[in-house]
């Protein structure tokens, strides 16, 4: 997980700032993670939400966790 991309991902708009609260949870699809780039494996963790405007994003677990906590703090950098 490279948290930089993440941060300039956020920067540029790649990422929303928020989310939907609704999330799914459940087995990989071998679909992209939106904040790493790479393959969410079928034995891995995938994380499912939609973006305000309805979007479906797909993180792995752990880039979805990142991903959150990025957003917890405010942008002051
Ligand atoms: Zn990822």
């Amino acid at each position: 997980m490279n948290i930089e991309r993440l941060r300039q991902k956020l920067r540029s708009g790649a990422l929303p700032r928020q989310c939907a609260s609704r999330t799914w949870i459940g087995p990989g699809s071998a679909r992209t993670c939106m904040a790493c780039d790479g393959i969410i494996a079928r034995d891995d963790t995938e994380v499912e939400c939609d973006d305000a405007d309805g979007r479906p994003l797909r993180f792995h677990k752990d880039c979805f966790h990142a991903w959150e906590s990025e957003l917890e703090e405010p942008d002051t950098r």
